[in-house]
């Protein structure tokens, strides 16, 4: 321990000869002997060197001076001078280069290790010092950043954080989410079961709200009984954002152990986004506060409010939706109706396209645009869709064996469904289960989610059409497709949208964007069909651009199965009309 590691500098290499061997007869390890700056430079970075001992032999002194202000750029380690020289320029000298001090020639060995084991027992105790200080330092910076009871980040470090990403985020243009939640009933515990187990119910509650997160998110302890969390978001979806408070609540709801008891806990939850409802951190933190107590406010329990009353209002009506939603598939509180496709040439009905229906105990009847956005985002759209799939081939089945004219019938798929893994598999079971014709039903899928993947469409695409189906490209025209990536998919019809149909003729752009994918489908080999055709003007352009299939108003709305049945019988278009 008392063995020092040194390393010499010298102006003069032979006399550095005696010196190296007192110090090991001493004891000491002699690292290097060098005698210019760059070497000593070298030598204190690369090795561990306790002090350096400078051996000045020659009148001239500014050599070893040099040596050691150049050292003193990078180090701070002990230098101790050996030499003859006294002169007050010496030590003035000297003092610049901050050596430890300096022992005056002539010195007896023992001097020599006497000043070198002082000089190592102060230098060890200084670092000592300043590594307790620093982690004293470390220390106070934790207890002030970190919570002691739970271990989660303060108000001030989640300040911090918030102040980081403000300052971040308005030049990526992110979008956070705060979230502030707030026990209930917690100084109840406190009461009955004293601090400490007060102490274990926060630590719990920290806990349960980590485990909902995701790692990169902050989850803080404010004060008391108030929590934080702050998370960023991908993309500013409302759904994502209500079901992690839900399930933040559902969580803090669960029983918890309590010494011996079981206790259940209830919270309120209060929400802000950056940079919606503010772009200051603490406008952010107490508008998430202030949505917290409306919430706490309220008559029912484990509740989460938004900050801005719309976004709360939204976030009611897609809570209450949803879990209607969950209902009508219990129920059966859906419907399909039928739109029929025309062949304008021919003057017949060619085909239908089922539209699903819900039939809502107090709304009445709902159109999709009302709810299959929410089903799509709650992933309720699988169950329904495959409802909608196991109805339409029943119909279907119905239809064939009353030989009714029809010879597609085709069915929506959503981005959503078209994802799932087990969606082919539901197909396939259907198709056999009802015993309908797959050569008579015909998929549709809009061009934004076969754009999304496209060697995985063509495989799911692919499959289908062995199947004996149809593969039609919805709303076509909306989803900025290109020519190849259209031949590389076993697509058999474009669904030209309506939003391109409704102004022809016209809109001079439009008309020519029709014309185009009329062109282009021809080029392909591909059916095309226009749909929402509601006036005469849009059939005769349709006509005259030699697009034959048209779907819309002009020849009928959708309609449940008894009409549809009913027009289905009708042979001559114009006796309906
Ligand atoms: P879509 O697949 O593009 O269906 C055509 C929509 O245009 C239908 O609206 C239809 O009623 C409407 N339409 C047809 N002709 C005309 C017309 O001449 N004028 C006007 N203004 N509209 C016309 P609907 O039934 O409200 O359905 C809207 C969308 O909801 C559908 O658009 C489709 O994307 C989705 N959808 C409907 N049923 C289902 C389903 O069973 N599953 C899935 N995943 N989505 C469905
Ligand atoms: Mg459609
Ligand atoms: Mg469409």
């Amino acid at each position: 321990m008392n063995s020092a590691r040194i390393l010499i500098v010298v102006d003069d290499q032979t006399a550095a000869v005696p010196l190296q061997s007192e110090l090991i007869q001493a004891g000491h390890q002699v690292v290097s002997v060098v005698d210019n700056a760059s070497e000593c430079i070298g030598c204190v970075r690369d090795s561990v060197v306790d002090m350096v001992i400078v051996d000045i032999v020659r009148a001239d002194v500014s050599g070893c001076f040099d040596v050691i202000t150049g050292l003193r750029q990078f180090s701070d380690v002990a230098v101790v001078y050996l030499t003859g020289h006294d002169s007050d320029e010496f030590i003035r000298q000297a003092e610049v280069t901050r050596p430890i001090t300096y022992l005056r020639r002539p010195y007896s060995p023992r001097e020599l290790d006497f000043l070198i084991r002082m000089t190592l027992e102060t230098t060890r105790r200084h670092e000592s010092l300043q590594r307790s200080k620093e982690e004293a330092e470390a220390d106070l910076w934790y207890q002030a950043t970190f919570d002691n009871i739970t271990g989660l980040p303060t108000r001030s470090l989640l300040h911090d954080r918030l102040n980081q990403i403000v300052g971040k985020s308005q030049r990526q243009n992110r979008q956070y989410v705060l979230m502030v939640i707030g026990l209930d009933n917690f100084k109840r515990v406190n009461e009955s079961y004293g601090a400490a187990v007060g102490d274990e119910v926060l630590f719990e509650v920290g806990q349960r709200i980590s485990d909902v997160v995701r790692i990169g998110d902050t989850v803080a302890r404010l004060h008391a009984d108030v929590f934080a969390v702050l998370m960023e978001l991908e993309e500013s979806n409302q759904y994502v954002i209500n079901s992690i408070a839900e399930k933040i609540l559902k969580e803090l709801a669960l029983p918890m152990d309590v010494a011996g008891d079981e206790i259940m806990l209830t919270a309120s939850c209060g929400i802000s986004m950056y940079p919606q409802d503010s772009t200051q951190s603490e406008v952010l933190l107490n508008n998430a506060e202030s949505a917290m107590f409306q919430a706490k406010s309220e008559d029912v329990q484990n509740v989460y409010r938004y900050y801005s009353q719309q976004m709360t209002m939204l976030a009611y009506d897609s809570m209450k939706m949803e879990s209607e939603l969950r209902r009508a598939l219990a129920r059966l509180e859906f419907e399909l109706y039928y739109q029929p496709q025309i062949d304008i040439v021919d003057n017949r009905m060619i085909g239908a396209e089922a539209l699903i229906r819900w039939r809502h105990p107090e709304r009445g009847l709902l159109l999709p645009g009302e709810f299959i956005e929410l089903a799509e985002e709650s992933g309720l759209i699988i169950p329904i869709g495959a409802w909608v799939l196991r109805q339409a081939c029943h119909q279907l089945k119905i239809w064939q064996d009353q030989n009714l004219p029809l010879q597609r019938l085709s069915i929506n798929i959503s981005n959503v469904q078209f994802g799932d893994k087990e969606l082919i598999h539901n197909i396939r079971s259907i198709i056999e289960d009802t015993g309908c014709n797959p050569n008579l039903l015909e998929f549709e899928i809009t061009e934004s989610c076969l754009m999304a993947s496209l060697t995985d469409s063509a495989r799911r695409l692919q499959i289908l059409r062995d199947l004996g189906a149809g593969v039609v490209v919805d709303d076509f025209g909306t989803g900025y497709s290109s020519l190849s990536y259209l031949k590389q998919l076993p697509i058999s019809k474009l669904k030209i949208d309506r939003s391109f149909v409704q102004d022809v003729p016209e809109d001079e752009n439009d008309a020519a964007i029709v014309r185009a994918i009329i062109a282009m489908s021809e080029g392909l080999g591909l059916e095309v069909i226009a749909e929402g055709i509601e006036t005469e003007q849009q059939l005769e352009f349709f006509r005259a651009e030699r697009c034959r299939q048209v779907q819309g108003f002009l020849f009928a709305r959708p309609m449940n199965t008894e009409s549809f049945e009913g027009f289905a019988r009708q042979t001559l278009l114009r006796a309906i009309k």
